[in-house]
């Protein structure tokens, strides 16, 4: 057994009790787990503000003083223990809205203490929530200028293990270790990037010395943790290109040729020939292609989709499409089929309402090889649909599909067939290369020429009257409005009855015979929200009062705004997802966010966001900013972004760095056989282990 894995209880200072909450708490099991356990902060202990000079603008701070006095206020909810805290500048209160019993009972008067916390204004005297304290010769155990903050649970606190009692912990586990812990980096790569050694580093982030070698510490670690991740996504990719032929596409034939030279309605943009030229040097070869391709709602994806199809069926294979709605199906088939109408090549759609009947000689034209690029939904990844040969596979809008329904994708031919998933949600470059780093990633990051920016509008309820008028003109002019309600399931039911307060409210101002209106939610029953979709599509009705069901690709061209009530309640991709319904016919496009008047300020900044900016990439910047990584690609993948200590948007230059060192070293060594390679592969090996079977679109 290595030494890292002893567990936690062997620690002298670790008694059965402190064990318990150790683990419970904060899921440490053993010496690595504790080791691991970084600091999350650091207090500079170097420096003691006075009372006199404090501002608000101050981030967290020193103070030396005592308690003069403590007392009580408020009920209730807004009970609170306040201490009267001074140094022989001033008086600061101290105030805890909770655990006062404790600490009353810990905490001693006229004793002197520093405190730490951030200083806040009330009324022109200083006051400092919560705020950390210690006592003077306790702190003088440390007498380095940095201290070490660990994070500690409310529990653990109560009990005993405080930040504190965890850096005496780690102080005496780390002289175990010292000559136990092997170096995992090259030699080469620690010179070449100045990072000091594992062993050094380790030390050092518990106990720095000093700013410098803190820096140092963390660089080196944060290095580490990216650059075995990369190494192991770039290997996924490799091991893949092995694992699995591919379907070689050699030539561009009549198909491509005919299509791209007489019937392209227009000039690619540049973006979607260079995304051509990609997927076209991938499928040359006799290898597995898996791209994905990122672009903005109407960056053209559908195209680029098409012209890779014809590129399977020139070299005799067979190519589908699946999209994650009947109505997204139905769209393609309906524009792929009119772009290829002059052509010999036969296009086909199946979906969930294919009758029976035209399902059997679909079946069969599929297995006969005569149908050659079949578009559909779930229904086409069914057992019962075989294909004669089929190389190529289109998902529009990834995220919408499981695992699950792309693996039996997969088993649709001998090996599988070559992968372009695509979406419309841009994901940050950091984001994409940790998420998707196995993939080869495309971007379309450029609009079709001669669109027109969707002029987005932030207003509040006060504007309801002259938002009435708007929608008026707009109808006058024979445009359509979608209006559209948040539906979050927490609050459903309050949800659902403003919607339909919302639509009852519309239909007043909009009667009927002069207006239509459309409602589609998510209690309608499927084909109710179908038939109203439809009458929506097909220029029926002039407006459409939808809860997010319209999030997805619907295509309606003659719909020029897009009016999103409670907007403040709108995640910003999610925001960005609607406004991407509007702006796609000719006429100017308009997008009307309507939010209380209490907005909190990330909602402020949100709603600014899409007036401010049309590019879904930069949008992406700010919401993964304002949510981090975890949050914004939801739960379940969150634990590929879990990292002990690097941050992929702070650090998003160490981890450009290491792919790149990765890269570098798999190219060079792909086995990892070299023996100046000897430490990475010795560490990769259980890292690789723990992570088995995680490629994200096998
Ligand atoms: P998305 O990427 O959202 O799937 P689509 O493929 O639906 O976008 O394209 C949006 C619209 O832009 C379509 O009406 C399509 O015909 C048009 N379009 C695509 N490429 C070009 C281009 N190069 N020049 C002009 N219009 C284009
Ligand atoms: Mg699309």
């Amino acid at each position: 057994m290595h030494i890292l894995d002893t567990p936690i209880d062997f620690l002298k200072g670790v008694g059965p009790l402190r064990s318990d909450l150790l683990k419970k708490e904060l899921r440490i099991f053993t010496y690595g787990d504790l080791l691991m356990h970084y600091p999350f902060r650091y207090i500079d202990r170097s420096k003691i503000h006075i009372i006199a000079e404090l501002r608000e603008s101050m981030p967290n701070i020193q103070l030396k003083g005592k308690i003069i006095k403590f007392e009580e206020k408020g009920h209730k909810r807004a009970k609170r223990l306040i201490a009267h805290f001074q140094d022989e500048t001033g008086i600061v209160e101290l105030v805890w809205f909770k655990g006062a019993r404790w600490i009353r009972s810990s905490i001693k008067l006229h004793t002197e203490y520093i405190v730490f916390g951030k200083p806040s204004a009330f009324k022109g005297n200083f006051n400092i929530v919560h705020p950390e304290m210690d006592m003077q010769e306790e702190n003088q155990q440390f007498t380095a200028g940095l201290q070490a903050v660990y994070h500690a649970t409310e529990l653990l606190n109560a009990k005993g293990l405080s930040s504190r009692a965890i850096g005496k912990l780690t102080k005496g586990l780390l002289p175990l270790l010292k000559n136990q812990l092997e170096e995992t980096l090259s030699a080469s790569l620690v010179d070449k990037l100045n990072l000091p050694t594992r062993v050094q580093a380790l030390v050092d982030v518990h106990q720095p010395k000093d700013a410098k070698s803190l820096v140092r510490a963390q660089k080196r670690l944060k290095f580490e943790e990216f650059f075995f991740l990369q190494l192991h996504l770039l290997k996924l990719k490799l091991t893949r290109n092995k694992k699995f032929k591919g379907y070689p596409f050699e030539n561009l034939g009549e198909c491509f040729n005919e299509f791209y030279n007489k019937h392209l309605p227009f000039e690619l943009t540049g973006a979607q020939k260079r995304v051509i030229k990609e997927i076209r040097n991938d499928v040359r070869n006799p290898k597995q292609m898996n791209r994905l391709l990122q672009g903005d709602v109407g960056s053209g994806k559908t195209l680029v989709a098409l012209l890779s199809m014809l590129m399977a069926v020139d070299n005799g294979y067979q190519a589908c499409l699946m999209a994650p709605t009947e109505i997204l199906a139905r769209q393609h088939f309906t524009t792929i089929s009119e772009y290829l109408k002059e052509q010999n090549i036969k296009v086909a759609i199946l979906t969930g309402s294919t009758k029976t009947k035209d399902r059997r000689v679909l079946h069969e034209q599929l297995e006969n090889g005569e149908i050659d690029i079949l578009i559909g939904t779930h229904a086409l990844i069914e057992d019962k649909v075989v294909f004669q040969n089929l190389a190529f596979v289109v998902i529009d809008e990834q995220h919408r599909f499981g695992v699950a329904q792309r693996a039996k994708l997969w088993k649709k031919n001998k090996f599988p067939p070559h992968m372009l998933v695509m979406t419309a949600t841009p994901i940050p470059r950091t984001l994409s290369m940790t998420l998707y780093g196995d993939l080869d990633v495309s971007i379309i990051d450029e609009l079709p020429p001669g669109r027109k920016e969707v002029k987005t509008m932030w207003k509040t309820d006060s504007s309801r009257l002259q938002i009435i008028n708007f929608m008026r003109e707009q109808i006058a002019l024979q445009r359509q409005i979608y209006v559209v309600f948040p539906l979050i399931e927490e609050s459903e039911k309050l949800d659902y009855k403003n919607l339909m307060e919302g639509y009852n409210a519309i239909d007043r101002e909009f009667p009927m015979p002069e207006f239509q209106v459309s409602v589609v939610h998510g209690q309608m029953k499927a084909e109710d929200k179908e038939y109203e979709m439809k009458r929506f599509v097909d220029g029926v009705t002039n407006i459409m009062v939808a809860t997010t069901v319209i999030e997805v690709g619907v295509n309606v061209p003659n719909a020029s705004v897009m009016i999103i009530e409670s907007a403040e309640r709108f995640g910003l991709s999610q925001l960005h997802q609607l406004r991407g319904r509007v702006g796609r016919g000719a006429e100017q496009s308009y997008c009307i966010l309507v939010s209380g008047n209490k907005v909190s300020v990330e909602g402020k900044t949100r709603l600014q966001t899409m007036v401010d900016t049309n590019d879904g990439f930069k949008i992406s910047e700010v919401d993964l900013e304002l949510r981090g990584p975890g949050d914004m690609m939801g739960t379940k993948q969150s634990g590929e972004l879990n990292f002990k200590i690097a941050d992929i948007i702070a650090d998003n230059k160490i981890l450009h760095f290491a792919r790149n060192e990765a890269d570098l070293l798999l190219k060079e060594d792909e086995e990892l056989e070299k023996a100046e390679n000897i430490n990475i592969a010795r560490a990769y090996r259980p890292y690789a282990r723990e992570r088995m079977g995680w490629s994200r679109i096998s």
